[in-house]
C-alpha cells in the first residue's frame, strides 16, 4: 500500500476534480504491474495497472489500490467490473469511497463477482491524500484551506510589518508543494500590493506552475498597478480579481482589457461574499482553493465560517510583542466560541512544524 501511495502521488495536483489513486498487481509475492490515475478523463489506476500487465493475471493475483474501486460506469467504465473480468483473485483497498451513497458498493460488487476484498489498509493515509476530492464529492463546493506561517506566539510579522523568513527553507518548500496540490490560490489586494507575489508554485526539479490566481479586492485598488506580477506575467489570464458588485465599472474595464477576469459578487455581509465566491468556484468546476494572506484577510475567512481547513507553519521563535501582527484578527471570541481545528496532523519540517486540520464550522 505504501508503494501504491507513492504511485498515486506521481499525479500530485494533476487529477482534479478526480482523486489521486495508485494501484499495483502482486503475483507470488512480487509486484508485476503498477499504475496510477494521471488526470481526469484518463483511465483509472486499476485499469492502467491491468493494461500495464499486458497479459492475463495469474489465478492467485492480488490488486492493491489506495481507494475503493468505482462500481458505477463513468466515462471510462467501472473498475470493479474490469477487475473481476480480468480474473484478479483478491483486492486490498486503502480508503473507502468518501461519497456515502457509493461507500462500500465497490466492495459488494467485487464480492458478488467472487473477488476477495480486504479493506482499510493505511485507510487514514489513503484518505488524507485526497483532501480536496473528499470534500468536493460530498459537498459539491470547493475545499478552502487557509495557510499561515507564524511564530510560537502566533504572530506573522513584527509591529513594523517585517514578515520575511519567519519559517525556514524546508517549510517554505513544503508550502510550494501544497500550492501545487491546489487548482487555485487566493490572496488579498493588501498582500498583492505590499509583496507583489507571483502566486505560483516553484518546486525544486519542476517547472514553475501557475494555478488560477484570485486577488480579493473589493475597491479594485490593484487596478492602478498593472505592473504587478499577477497582472503582467505570462499567466495573467489565470488571474481573477474578486470584487464587490458595486465596484467601479471603469476599474473593472481596466483589468479586463489587460486580460484579467473580474468576478463581481454581492457583499451584503462577509459571509455572503465568501459564499458567493465558493458558489462561483463550484460553477467553474474549481474543487479547491489555497488561501494565503495577512491576519485581517484570514481572520475574515475564519469568522465567515466559509473556510474548511488550516495549514499553520510554526517557527520556534517568539515575538513577545503584543503589537506584532497576529495570524488571525477581527473576531471577539470568548472561551465558549473559540474556533477549533479537528483531526489535527503534525509534521516536523526542519526546525519548523506544520499543523494542519479541519476547521470547525458554525461558530
Ligand atoms: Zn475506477
Amino acid at each position: 500500500m505504501r508503494r501504491a501511495l507513492e504511485l498515486a502521488r506521481r499525479a500530485w495536483g494533476e487529477t482534479h476534480p478526480n482523486p489521486m489513486v495508485g494501484a499495483l498487481i502482486i503475483e507470488e509475492g512480487k509486484i508485476v504491474a503498477e499504475g496510477w490515475h494521471a488526470r481526469s478523463g484518463e483511465l483509472h489506476a486499476e485499469r492502467v495497472a491491468l493494461n500495464n500487465l499486458e497479459r492475463k493475471p495469474k489465478p492467485d493475483a492480488t490488486m492493491v489500490v489506495t481507494l475503493e474501486p468505482c462500481s458505477t460506469h463513468g466515462r471510462t467504465g467501472a473498475c470493479c467490473e474490469a477487475i473481476a473480468r480480468a480474473g484478479i483473485a483478491r483486492v486490498i483497498v486503502g480508503a473507502e469511497d468518501p461519497f456515502a451513497g457509493h461507500a462500500g458498493n465497490g466492495f459488494a460488487v467485487l464480492r458478488q463477482s467472487g473477488v476477495e476484498v480486504i479493506s482499510g489498509i493505511l485507510a487514514e493515509e489513503c484518505a488524507d491524500l485526497n483532501l480536496i476530492f473528499n470534500h468536493w464529492i460530498v459537498r459539491r463546493e470547493p475545499f478552502v484551506a487557509l495557510k499561515t506561517a507564524t511564530s510560537l506566539d502566533g504572530r506573522i510579522a513584527s509591529r513594523h510589518g517585517e514578515s520575511q523568513w519567519i519559517t525556514g527553507a524546508t517549510a517554505r518548500a513544503d508550502v510550494m508543494r501544497w500550492r501545487r496540490y491546489f487548482p487555485a490560490i487566493a490572496t488579498s489586494s493588501g498582500t498583492v500590493l505590499a509583496d507583489n507575489p507571483r502566486l505560483t508554485s516553484r518546486c525544486e526539479g519542476a517547472e514553475e506552475w501557475c494555478p488560477v490566481r484570485f486577488v480579493f479586492d473589493r475597491r479594485l485598488r490593484t487596478a492602478e498597478r498593472l505592473d504587478l506580477h499577477v497582472f503582467s506575467d505570462a499567466w495573467r489570464e489565470k488571474t481573477v480579481v474578486v470584487t464587490a458588485a458595486q465596484a467601479a465599472e471603469e476599474r473593472r474595464d481596466v483589468l479586463k482589457k489587460n486580460g484579467v477576469a473580474v468576478w463581481a459578487l454581492p457583499v451584503a455581509t462577509e459571509q455572503d461574499f465568501f459564499c458567493a465566491f465558493k458558489n462561483r468556484c463550484a460553477e467553474e468546476n474549481l474543487p479547491g482553493v489555497w488561501v494565503e494572506g495577512g491576519g485581517t484577510f484570514l481572520g475574515s475567512w475564519l469568522k465567515s465560517g466559509a473556510a474548511d481547513y488550516l495549514y499553520q507553519y510554526v517557527a520556534p521563535t517568539i515575538f513577545a510583542d503584543e503589537k506584532a501582527i497576529p495570524a488571525f484578527s477581527g473576531s471577539e471570541t470568548d472561551l465558549g466560541n473559540l474556533f477549533r481545528v479537528n483531526r489535527l496532523k503534525y509534521e516536523k519540517l526542519g526546525s519548523d512544524s506544520l499543523l494542519r486540520g479541519h476547521l470547525e464550522i458554525g461558530n
